[in-house]
């Protein structure tokens, strides 16, 4: 895949990068390993001075990047901002909270002192995607910088100007060389740098085609992995929600990035005591949205990342039926698509595969154990979503949801303080959080008689 600039709202390709070779790789690699063993050392306190000086920087450029990200993968400007702003209150959670989370635990034993230290492991290499092209990395960064590690960042090929700006925060924030590295090359590189013994680890986040190919060459090197991969999270609308609140949210969750976010709500699943009225409702909000430029803030939603997400859209709804609002592309330059519900849609190749665009696929349940049953008929189990006020439900839902997270009566986000990741098919591994910063951690046991 050529390494290039596209902005998706007009179609055109504003700059090509030419790939790094052969002697650019091994510099990088060389260089992490020259960094780690002295990054390694440094106190706890130094390397948060310098993750509060990156979250600082973030904020001061948050224009400016906001509008990279807009420019290379057409996210509306007002949501870029909120995405720089997010990295940079990851950035202090770490640099507030790392020191605590990987401390000492002594432990009673039958040694004189027993105890458990959390050290790092070396050079993890970060292979991301375009979706969310800040968020994704820093929430990489932040945990495994402040536990110590060193990072170098493949990103995804359509984002080579936002991979090459997070490379100069943190040089600007003045984490030594060496310590976060970005690497501009193709998914084909990957294997080859899995496979060095430089490399200690590996995180992708991605679909769950890369996450197996990465697992694959882990695996046979024997080396740790987090897999962050797709997801087709359900949300469920039952006969005690808050109906307006419930519309709202199912809206919001579901056009979030043009649709192109993995935590999205793909499959709407209501009760069907109150399936006329949410159904009916929720057409109307879709109809009502102003898709458009994603620099006008008027605008409730931008163009798709790149002609392949508009194409692989397009044939996921056609193949699914007539849908009750939207189904085409915009006739406009850039990778425009149409707000598009589908009813009726349980077991559809919407309902089926992940879809990557604004498409919400829909279905009826007959009661609590069928709405259940619908949710985790998946490959997947990213987030779910549910909305009732029924107590009784509540538990029932986050017990049986087969997800990574639950959220009942709001919308499936990432939070800092909470793990994030998925099972099933959406991968393994935890991301956030102190199970975040623990996962490319040496847990060590240490006993002194
Ligand atoms: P993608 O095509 O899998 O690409 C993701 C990254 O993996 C890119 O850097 C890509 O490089 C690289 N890659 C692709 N094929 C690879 C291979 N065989 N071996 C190693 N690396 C490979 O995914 P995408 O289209 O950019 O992103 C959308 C997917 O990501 C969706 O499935 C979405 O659900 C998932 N996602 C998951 C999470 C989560 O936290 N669970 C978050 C966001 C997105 P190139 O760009 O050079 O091809």
């Amino acid at each position: 895949m050529t390494i290039a600039t596209t902005n998706p709202a007009t179609g055109e390709t504003l700059k090509t990068f030419e790939p790094h070779g052969g002697q650019q790789i091994e510099q990088a690699l060389a260089a992490a390993a020259k960094a780690f063993p002295l990054w390694r050392r440094t106190s706890f306190a130094e390397r948060a001075a310098k993750m509060q000086k990156a979250a600082a920087l973030l904020e001061e450029r948050k224009d400016s990047l906001a509008r990279l990200i807009t420019l290379e993968m057409g996210k509306l400007r007002r949501q870029a901002v909120a995405e720089i702003e997010k990295c940079a209150s990851g950035c202090r959670y770490y640099a507030e909270n790392a020191e605590r989370h990987l401390a000492d635990e002594p432990v009673a034993t039958d040694a004189k002192k027993s105890l458990i230290k959390h050290q790092p492991l070396g050079a993890v290499l970060a292979v991301m995607p375009w979706n969310f092209p800040f968020w994704q990395v820093f929430r990489f960064a932040a945990p495994a910088l402040m536990a110590g590690n060193v990072g170098l960042l493949k990103h995804a090929s359509s984002v080579p100007q936002c991979a090459l700006a997070i490379e100069e925060i943190f040089r600007n924030a003045g984490f030594p060389q060496g310590v976060f590295q970005t690497l501009l090359v193709g998914a084909d590189k990957v294997q080859g740098i899995v496979e060095d013994p430089r490399i200690a680890a590996a995180t992708l986040t991605g679909s769950d085609g890369a996450g197996r190919s990465l697992g694959r060459t882990a695996g046979a090197h024997l080396k740790k992995t987090v897999l962050e991969l797709g997801g087709s999270d359900p949300f469920l609308v039952l006969p005690s929600a808050d109906m307006g609140a419930a519309v709202k949210t199912a809206v919001a969750a579901r056009i979030q990035n043009a649709g192109q976010s993995c935590i999205a709500a793909k499959r709407f699943i209501v009760h069907q005591q109150i399936a006329d009225e949410f159904e009916k409702r929720f057409v109307e909000a879709f109809k009502a949205l102003r898709t458009g430029d994603p620099l006008d803030d008027s605008t409730d939603m931008g163009p798709l990342a790149s002609k392949q997400v508009l194409d692989d859209v397009d044939s996921q709804v056609r193949r699914s039926g007539k849908p009750a609002c939207g189904g085409k592309r915009l006739d406009r330059p850039g990778f425009f698509y149409a707000p598009t519900v589908i009813l009726d849609a349980e077991n559809t190749p919407a309902w089926r595969e992940e879809v990557f665009g604004p498409v919400a696929a829909v279905a009826r349940a007959r009661d609590l154990d069928h709405a259940i049953a619908l949710a985790n008929d998946t490959q997947f189990g990213l987030g779910a979503a549910a909305f009732t006020n029924d107590a009784t439900e509540q538990d029932r839902l986050a017990a049986e949801l087969e997800a990574g997270s639950v959220f009942i009566n709001g919308m499936v986000k990432s939070d800092p303080r909470l793990p994030f990741g998925g099972i099933k098919q959406s991968g393994y591994g935890r991301e956030l959080s102190q199970a975040g910063i623990r996962e490319f951690t040496n847990t060590k046991s240490v006993w002194i008689g």
